[in-house]
């Protein structure tokens, strides 16, 4: 057994409790894990402020001086311990409030300290509440260091696992560590890019010698990080492209009898190279893994029928699957459009379908005369047996990893079909390379023709009568408008009080207007019957939570209302906005705010009202919120890196990901001597099983 596999417990201070802990709090397993587990931030104490320099504004000092005086004050009840603190520029207070007997003990007058806290103010005298104090001694008199600070929970903090406690763990864990430290890197990369070793990198992230071995330690470890990620994703395409054959679909007759009498408009110039791509892909002979990404409303669906289309001329079946119901509804009502006109059979296939009506699916499945089936995760289970899937549509929504993707494909015993993901919303070029980074990318960049781009606003409240004004005239121009309340799932009672309070309200605003109103705690057929009204027109405002954001397409809908938009993430404000403009009349789209927002909201709504391009939202998205919150907590896992930040580490990605294709193009199974380090990383990876299963 590695160094590095060794249990916790076995680290000098630990043992079976503190490591149970550790496990449980941190996931922290092993030696490993413990270096692995990087400081999230730094504390400057590099250099010693004199008090006269100290203000309440500044986040953390550290200062040397004497303690001239200690004094108890205030009641039993309420005591405090009042240390005063001075050097030769002025005096600072320092006050505990809690385990003033042990301070008591330990602090004396008249000698030296180094003491580091945050400064705060309380009237005209500065102080630090409970402050690190210690001994000045030779060694902190000379300073110079960035202290590290660890992610902890309370939990560990109550039984005095703090972070001078893991400092002190990371110091022998690293000094055991220190000759069994190997290089993961070719030399030929750590020369290119002028990193430092592995061993400098883990001593460095830890206990920097300076500002500049920080970034250094940073740089490396983030590369290495995303270097064996792309490495790993692109192996799996190379693997699977070496030995997976693909159904050869060259027949495109039954395509050619649809653009001819029944393609409803002519495609845009990007569907068309999208289908020049999937076309060219599906007879090639290899299994195709093609991600598609086109900004709502860019007319992905066609370009899903399309290759649908040339799975049935080499007579085999296609599969769709949703994320969620509504979704595969959806789908299923856009398709069997199409599908009608050309006499291809199709059917649904839920959670909620009856047994006796899942029978007849299967069956027809099974001897192959049905030909298209569209789907939630219910197409994964046992009993969907097709007679011959050439391809699987997999609508993501950015909800299924690549583990249950390939669930999808293996439904097939002697051949793969061939895989179209299809994205919902744009994904930023990053995440991109890193979720699909095992796909090849087509992305459709363009609208249809003759649609005019949406004109957002930002309102505040205080205008709501102008809005009023404003939603009243489109109405009498004929048009159609959504009211969209936020939901939060921690409070349904709390979501579901505002959108009635906000139906009344617009009820009094229109009094002798029909208005449909749809939330999640409707029943499904009460949630058909609204929408079906709003569809026909019958209803002109439609007041909804988010329920409306996925699964509704009204063309005559102009006017999309965004209440307390500041609660939203800008992904879906945008999805949101992607519900109107589907018509050839003029569309709007009004976030309404009150006054106070933060600086993140401020950036949120400004970037709505300054673009309708979706890819560079989403870029905006990633900056702001981070990978994790934006692809929602269900697939964050394959996000959950250890030192790299998407949303920042974009070209460190990119170098990255080069430097991955360059090596396996040279050497595809990484047996060269230089590349056999990257072999044994991978293997060790594996083992400990640190962010790979997630991504696997
Ligand atoms: P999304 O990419 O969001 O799934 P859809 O496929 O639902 O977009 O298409 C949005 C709307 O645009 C649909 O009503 C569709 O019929 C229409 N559409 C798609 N492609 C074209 C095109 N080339 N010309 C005109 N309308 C199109
Ligand atoms: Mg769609």
């Amino acid at each position: 057994m590695s160094f590095f596999d060794t249990s916790l417990e076995f680290l000098k201070g630990v043992g079976p409790q503190r490591a149970a802990l550790l496990q449980k709090e941190l996931k922290l397993f092993t030696f490993g894990d413990l270096i692995q587990h990087y400081p999230f931030r730094y504390e400057d104490r590099t250099r010693f402020y004199r008090i006269s320099e100290v203000n309440e504004l500044m986040p953390f000092v550290q200062m040397k001086g004497k303690i001239t005086d200690v004094e108890l004050i205030g009641d039993k009840f309420k005591r405090r311990l009042v240390a005063y603190l001075s050097d030769d520029t002025g005096e600072i207070e320092l006050v505990w409030f809690q385990g003033i007997n042990w301070v008591m003990q330990k602090v004396k007058p008249n000698v030296d300290y180094v003491v580091f806290g945050k400064p705060s103010r309380y009237g005209s005298k500065l102080s630090i509440a409970h402050p690190e104090i210690e001994l000045l001694t030779e060694k902190s008199e000379k300073g110079g260091y960035l202290q590290p600070v660890y992610p902890l929970s309370e939990k560990l903090r109550n039984r005095y696992i703090d972070n001078k406690f893991i400092i002190k763990l990371q110091q022998d864990v690293i000094k055991g560590a220190i000759s069994h430290i190997r290089e993961t890197l070719p030399a030929a990369i750590l020369q290119q890019q002028a990193f430092i070793g592995k061993k400098e990198a883990l001593i460095n992230i830890h206990f920097p010698k300076s500002l500049e071995w920080l970034e250094r330690a940073q740089r490396r470890l983030k590369f290495e990080e995303l270097f064996f990620i792309q490495l790993r994703l692109i192996k799996m395409k190379l693997v699977r492209e070496e030995k997976f054959k693909g159904i050869v679909f060259g027949d495109t007759s039954i395509l050619t009898r649809f653009y001819k009498e029944h393609l409803p408009f002519d495609l845009t110039e990007a569907q068309k190279k999208v289908v020049r791509e999937i076309y060219s892909d599906m007879k090639s002979g290899k299994q195709m893994n093609r991600l598609l990404q086109g900004d709502v409303g860019s007319g992905k669906t066609i370009v899903g029928f399309i290759s649908i289309l040339l799975a049935i001329g080499g007579d085999a079946q296609a599969a769709l699957m949703a994320p969620t119901e509504i979704l595969a509804q959806q789908h299923y009502a856009n398709l069997k459009k199409y599908a009608d006109k050309m006499n291809i059979s199709i059917a649904l296939l839920t959670g909620s379908v009856k047994k006796s009506a899942r029978k007849p699916i299967h069956e027809h499945l099974a001897d192959g005369s049905l030909k298209i089936l569209i789907g939630t995760h219910a197409l994964l289970e046992e009993e969907v047996k097709f007679k011959k899937l050439g391809l699987a549509i997999i609508d993501e929504q950015h909800r299924f990893g690549v583990a249950q993707r390939s669930k999808l494909w293996q439904k097939n015993a002697d051949f793969y079909p061939h895989v179209l993901v299809m994205t919902a919303t744009p994904i930023p070029r990053t995440l991109a390379m890193t979720l699909y980074g095992d796909l090849e990318i087509s992305v459709i960049d363009e609208l249809p023709k003759g649609r005019k781009p949406i004109k957002t606003t930002h309102q505040f409240d205080s205008h709501r009568m102008q809005v009023n004004g404003f939603i009243k005239t489109q109405i009498e121009a004929g048009r159609q408008v959504y009211v969209v309340y936020p939901l939060i799932e921690e409070s349904e009672k709390l979501d579901l009080k505002h959108l009635m309070d906000g139906y009344e309200s617009i009820s009094r605003a229109f009094p002798e207007m029909p208005i449909s109103i749809l939330h999640g705690q409707m029943k499904p057929e009460a949630k058909d019957f609204e929408m079906a009204r709003f569809a026909k027109g019958e209803t002109k405002i439609m007041v909804a939570t988010t329920v409306i954001e996925v699964g509704v397409d009204v063309p005559n809908a102009s006017v999309m209302i965004v209440e307390s938009a500041q609660r939203f993430g800008l992904s879906q404000l945008h999805q949101l906005r992607g519900r109107v403009g589907r018509g050839a009349e003029q569309s709007f789209c009004i976030l309404m705010t009150d006054h106070k927002l933060s600086s993140e909201s401020k950036t949120r709504i400004e970037t709505m009202v300054r673009t309708n391009n979706g890819f560079e939202i989403a870029e905006t998205d990633l900056k702001l919120r981070g990978p994790g919150d934006l692809m929602g907590t269900q697939q964050s896992g394959a996000l959950d890196l250890l030192i790299a930040d998407l949303g920042k580490d974009g070209e460190l990605l990119k170098i990255a990901r080069g430097a991955a294709q360059t090596i396996l193009a040279d050497d595809p199974l990484l047996q060269r001597p230089d590349n056999r380090m990257i072999l044994q990383q991978i293997e060790s990876i594996k083992k400990s099983a640190v962010n790979w299963s997630r991504i696997s």
